[in-house]
């Protein structure tokens, strides 16, 4: 696919994420926040569902929790153009509550065509919610994040072969410090993969 195409295709589901009446979370939401980063990007980012800054703005990850991300991205030599960033769910859910199974279960078609649109080579998906949704969808067995958290499982998706590479949410670290440090390594090795998969091409 053309990144033209690519980012027409992108353009006609943020319409469809606009005018999406499929759960409640609409009704309450001020903007919905479909994603954003380069259409060509290798690694694609999921998070759990848009909060305050997000749903006032737009754009995914603009709050502390998405300072730290582009701090953890600057740390490996990224920028968020060089890789694509959405959510599972698309609308802020009231009080920034997790989303519920149903929310997610109605939403999860947007991510799909997202993810077909990316294609990408290195989905990582960011805390409990998006480990959850990702490790179900291609066909793993659920396991605690603390046993998943960067490790990489080798998938088969529609459009080639993607490492799933699980990592805990950045607000997490936030909370619990020692997490920032394991977030860093995660980060590191997620670093030492994309060159890896970026050598395999050439
Ligand atoms: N947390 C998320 O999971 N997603 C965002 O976009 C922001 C915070």
């Amino acid at each position: 696919m053309t990144r033209t195409s690519k980012e027409e295709r992108m353009r006609k589901l943020y319409e469809e994420v606009l005018n999406c009446r499929r759960c409640n979370l609409c009704d309450g939401r001020r903007n919905p926040v479909l994603g954003e980063g380069g259409m060509d990007a290798e690694v694609m980012f999921v998070g759990e569902a848009p909060g305050r800054r997000e749903d006032e703005t737009g754009r995914p990850f603009v709050g502390a929790a998405g300072r730290l991300l582009d701090s953890l991205l600057d740390h490996i030599g990224l920028r968020r153009e060089n890789v694509y960033i959405g959510n599972v769910v698309k609308c802020r859910p009231p009080n920034n509550r997790r989303p519920r199974s149903e929310e997610i279960r109605v939403c999860a078609p947007h991510l799909e065509k997202q993810l077909e649109i990316i294609e990408p080579k290195i989905l990582a998906p960011m805390g409990n919610s998006a480990i959850d949704y990702l490790m179900r969808r291609f066909g793993l067995k659920l396991a605690s994040i603390g046993q998943v958290h960067g490790k990489k499982f080798e998938v088969e998706a529609p459009w080639g072969r993607v490492f799933l590479f699980p990592l805990y949410h950045p607000a997490a670290a936030l909370y619990m410090k020692d997490l920032e440090r394991v977030l860093v390594e995660d980060m590191e090795a997620l670093g030492r993969l994309l060159a890896r998969v970026g050598e395999s091409k050439t």
